[in-house]
């Protein structure tokens, strides 16, 4: 089933009745499917650098010369995206019972989690503010790296299409946080 980028861009939106949108979901997937949703958040965005992957409501993995860079829609640059982009948020730590009651509307509920087990972490875009991400962790549980997709295989296996520039799959959040180490030992 082919369908046309203003029938996608409604869908992206939510505009679309259920009876289109399960249409489209159960459809055989037609292969331009991704570059149209893509062509239509780049023409969202104000800037040009060209959109590789989203990454949420807010981020996209973007190709900027020959890296790959975690972007904000408001143009914020969070890095490298194999690096955790959570690093260079801002984060806001829900960890004493009145912190966390502002975001629970039934005081009295037993869902409230007790802060000296649980915190609620919420990451901003230092730019312009969006919240990106929200995570409810352990107390002092490392920060999560909710997706590192492996671009050179999307792009091959999923897209037959090589990534314009190579580039080696690697986690490399620790370096960052080791030479964060380094600097408080100095
Ligand atoms: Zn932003």
């Amino acid at each position: 089933m082919e369908i046309s980028k203003d029938v996608l861009a409604a869908l992206i939106d939510g505009k679309l009745d259920w009876e289109r949108t399960k249409a489209i979901i159960s459809g055989e997937k037609d292969l331009d499917r991704f570059d149209k949703y893509i062509e239509i958040l780049q023409e969202r965005v104000p800037w040009k650098e060209k959109i590789v992957l989203p990454l949420g409501e807010h981020l996209y993995i973007v190709q900027k010369d020959r890296e790959y860079v975690v972007k904000c829609d408001c143009g914020y640059e969070f890095g490298d995206y194999r690096v955790n982009w959570k690093l260079n948020a801002l984060i806001h730590v829900r960890d004493t019972k009145e912190k966390l009651l502002e975001v629970y509307p039934y005081p009295e509920s037993p869902g409230l989690p007790d802060p000296e087990y649980c915190n609620i972490r919420e990451f901003y875009c230092p730019n312009c503010g969006a919240l990106l991400e929200v995570e409810a962790v352990p107390k002092f549980y490392p920060i999560i790296f909710d997706f590192l997709p492996d671009l050179g295989t999307f792009y091959s296996d999923w897209l037959n299409r090589p990534l314009p520039f190579p580039t080696e799959f690697k986690d490399l959040t620790y370096d960052v946080t080791k030479e964060w180490r380094k600097e408080l030992e100095e």
